[in-house]
């Protein structure tokens, strides 16, 4: 004999309850089978809802009424069911429906008992037109009442199924049939008085395994829509993956906390009599599903992650409950009398406070409760007030052997530290088959995801990126990163996801990650327009593990946020260098930030595009050296001017042409007032462990009274027109000395600053061509023999391939 229970998800449509028939049909040439069925998917909701409407005197139950009579009479023709008697019988249940909300509508109340009354009708309803859809197809099968089969008594306010009748009818029952497939709704069964009772939401997968342990059946199957039970819950991790062999103990723990593939109470009854579990997809039946069983197999210590939401935290404390026997069976009792759940336990040796987890809706209650039965020790000042805290879940990692492992719950607790996952409490039980931690809801989804990467992903990394301006450099950057997707996956174990892309119009956002084959057009035709507010707050807000902004803007605005990134353990990745050129106080605050939240701020590309100019000054001070004299050119664009400046050529032309080029800014005073190259001198300066402002860089310009006070762009051209024998006089000195002009910036006794330089033959600046930048770094242990970084220090690739670095080097952190 073998059970099998389809879910709400298998009966949803039927074309699924074809797959059902096709699946049975083959079980059933074996083995005696006896089908429990669910309601089709979503009927019970729709029933409780009429219900609540009825209650509440609100007409629109009609509509919901109407809803769930249309799935019925669609069902009935698209099974092509005309057999009289079962249409007559599927509309008698649909008519004292209507009957049993009217009368709810009419006294103004819905009582539990009628609650299970009316969210009965689903299974009633689907079981009868499932059997006869097997016999539309040809295959016998015989439809069996589970109010005749399960019986329930009720206990502390809850229906109990009473197993030794339970297991006389069933049996008696099956030893007097001999049909080969029997279809048994689901979830419903009555108390002794013969009334429907039912038993709690997903109590289907329950039913089938109190009939699996009364038939002893050789296997108890629930067919539902994923291949098994999953390392975590696939609609929150999408790396999840089913679980092949699993313990009884570890599935109850896992379905205990959150895995509502398997109904908590399914597994007693069948671990009992050692029957195993096999979960199985109704849509891929071909896939392996989990097996559960006594013993579990496979190397990892830890089976799976689950999780409950919607928790309160409640905390009793006080300096009288010291060495107080029983406030803990005052507290346990005060609640469970209430019928009030206890889902988890902590209690801190010093016996100085209790915390409980409880399902949050009960809360309030909870404080009455407690506040009261503790009202006198809270008047004499020995025990506080009850506190809550809301909005909280519990998390927690299953696996029986974790025992035998050292070090799990330390992995656990660094891995959502790192993440800047705040626990509020932790539990662990004795047995060590769970491990579980109270933290935000709305951290959830991050916790789970950055925990499965710890324990189930082989080390795999996911960073998911969030970028701003995907303009030339952007573009560029997007282009790398496809390029490089599959070798860091293979080589790094990385695996870099574009999880949101803004430009100036439009912005787009993939959880999944945006393919970068046709991302242009995906942007393009995105229906959300650009707000850079907008795109930070989704940023956050979505709460990814490993996230990174890359801020590829040259906006004021977008810099400003990087302190709430940092707070939110969002690294930032910088190329826009108004944050580290901005004032000291603030600069520091970031860097302050990156450490405390773990959330790295690199920005590499705001000096010398590409080249590893930070990087290199960074390792030089971390390695204990000390910097001695910085000089560098550090602006393409001052370089391409002066590289095309000679004697007798108009200085006017030779900007307009750098600026033709792309070059320069849009406006080139940007460049040629030097306040460019100030604010890289103050990055390095600053990097090399000195407290300046931008105001500290000395500033020689070489540009006239008049070239500076020009208005605008067209003015500041015409002022270099008319002061061209400045710039004639310039280029000749230089020329006379067989020399070049190069715009310089220096670090120099601690202090710096900018300006145009004669730079004679021999020197490393001389030889500097186009768009070069180079660095020379004296330091304690360069005394004489400089460090030198040279190569080219703008454009989009370099800028790209420089932002790409950094992005990578989050892999460590
Ligand atoms: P059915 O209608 O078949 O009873 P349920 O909706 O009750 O199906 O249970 C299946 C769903 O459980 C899956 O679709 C999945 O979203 C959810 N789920 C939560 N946690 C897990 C897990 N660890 N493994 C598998 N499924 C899970
Ligand atoms: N139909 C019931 C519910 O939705 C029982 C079940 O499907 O397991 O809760
Ligand atoms: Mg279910």
């Amino acid at each position: 004999m073998l059970v099998l229970k389809f879910g709400g998800t298998s009966v949803g449509s039927s074309e699924n309850i074809h797959k059902v028939i096709k699946i049975v049909s083959e079980i059933s040439k074996k083995d005696r089978t006896v089908v429990v069925v669910s309601a089709y998917g979503g009927v019970t909701d729709l029933l409780l809802k009429a219900g609540m409407l009825a209650s509440e005197k609100d007409d629109s139950f009609r509509n919901v009424l109407d809803e769930i009579n249309e799935r019925h009479q669609n069902s009935i023709l698209d099974l092509k069911i005309n057999n009289p008697e079962v249409i007559e019988k599927v509309n008698a249940h649909l008519h004292t429906l209507e009957e049993l909300l009217k009368g709810i509508y009419y006294i103004n109340e819905l009582s539990s008992t009628t609650i299970d009354k009316l969210s009965a009708y689903g299974e009633l309803l689907s079981s009868l037109l499932i059997t006869e859809a097997f016999n539309v197809n040809g295959r016998f099968a015989v439809h069996k009442n589970a109010t005749e089969l399960i019986k329930t008594t009720k206990t502390s306010g809850k229906h109990q199924v009473d197993f030794a009748i339970t297991t006389k009818e069933i049996n008696y029952h099956f030893q007097n049939s001999t049909a080969a497939i029997t279809i048994v709704p689901g979830f419903i069964a009555s108390n002794n008085s013969n009334e429907i009772t039912t038993l709690g939401r997903g109590g289907s997968d329950f039913s089938a395994a109190i009939i699996a342990a009364a038939l002893q059946a050789k296997e108890l199957q629930i067919w539902t829509d994923v291949s098994g039970m999953y390392t975590a819950n696939p609609k929150l991790v999408k790396q999840a993956r089913p679980i092949q062999s699993i313990s009884y103990q570890e599935a109850m723990e896992l379905s205990h906390f959150g895995a509502k593939v398997l109904y908590p109470p399914t597994i007693l009854p069948v671990m009992e009599k050692c029957i195993p579990i096999v979960i199985k997809n109704t849509s891929k039946p071909e896939d392996v599903g989990t097996h559960i069983a006594s013993e579990s197999s496979g190397q990892n210590p830890i089976k799976g992650l689950s999780h409950i939401g919607d928790i309160a935290l409640l905390t009793l404390e006080g300096s009288g409950m010291v060495g107080i026997p029983g406030i803990s069976r005052r507290l346990f009792e005060t609640l469970s009398n209430r019928g009030i759940n206890i889902i988890m336990i902590t209690q801190a040796s010093s016996e100085h406070s209790i915390c409980l987890g409880i399902s949050e809706p009960d809360a309030d209650l909870a404080k009455q409760l407690v506040d009261l039965e503790f009202e006198n020790e809270i008047a004499l000042h020995k025990i506080d007030p009850l506190t809550i805290e809301k909005d909280l879940a519990i998390i927690a990692l299953v696996g029986e052997s974790m025992k035998n492992h050292q070090g799990i719950s330390g992995k656990m607790f660094q891995t959502l530290g790192k993440n800047n996952v705040n626990i509020r409490a932790i539990a662990q039980g004795a047995s060590e088959k769970n491990i579980s931690a109270v933290i935000k809801k709305d951290d959830v989804k991050k916790a789970l995801n950055v925990l499965h990467e710890r324990f189930f992903e082989d080390q795999r990394k996911q960073l998911n990126l969030f970028i701003a301006g995907v303009g030339n450099v952007g573009s560029k950057l997007l282009e790398q990163i496809k390029q490089q997707k599959s070798y860091l996956k293979e080589k790094l174990n990385i695996n870099l996801r574009v999880v949101g892309i803004t430009n100036s119009r439009k912005m787009l956002f993939s959880e999944d990650g945006i393919s970068l084959k046709n991302w242009q057009e995906s942007l393009a035709q995105s229906e959300e327009t650009a707000d850079m507010e907008q795109f930070i707050e989704r940023t956050k807000k979505l709460n990814m593990r490993n996230s990174i902004f890359v801020d590829i803007t040259a906006s004021d605005l977008v810099a400003k946020r990087y302190a709430s990134f940092l707070k939110s353990s969002i690294a930032v990745v910088a190329c826009n260098k108004i944050a580290c050129s901005a004032n000291f106080e603030s600069y520091q605050e970031l860097k302050q930030l990156a450490t405390k939240y773990n959330a790295p701020f690199l920005f590499e590309t705001n000096v010398g595009a590409g080249l590893p100019i930070i990087d290199t000054l960074n390792n030089l001070i971390a390695s204990g050296d000390e910097i001695l004299k910085i000089q560098a050119v550090l602006s393409g664009s001052l370089n391409f001017v002066f590289n095309n400046f000679s004697k007798g050529e108009s200085f006017h032309d030779v900007v307009k042409q750098a600026q033709a080029e792309g070059y320069t800014e849009p406006d080139p005073r940007i460049d040629l007032s030097g306040v460019d190259v100030a604010r890289k001198i103050l990055i390095l300066a600053r990097e090399s462990g000195l407290i300046l402002e931008l105001d500290d860089v000395i500033n020689r310009p070489f540009l006239t009274e008049k070239n500076l006070q020009s208005t605008d762009v067209a003015h500041f051209y015409n002022t270099l027109i008319e002061d061209d024998e400045h710039f004639q006089q310039l280029v000749e000195k230089a020329e006379a000395q067989h020399s070049q002009l190069k715009y310089v910036a220096q670090l120099i006794d601690g202090k710096p600053s900018v300006g145009l330089e004669i730079i004679p033959q021999g020197h490393p600046f001389y030889n500097l061509e186009g768009k070069d930048n180079i660095v020379v770094f004296y330091t304690k242990r360069y005394p004489e023999q400089p460090l030198i970084v040279k190569g080219a220090g703008a454009g989009g690739d370099v800028t790209a391939s420089g932002l790409f670095s950094d992005i990578i080097r989050m892999r460590t952190y």
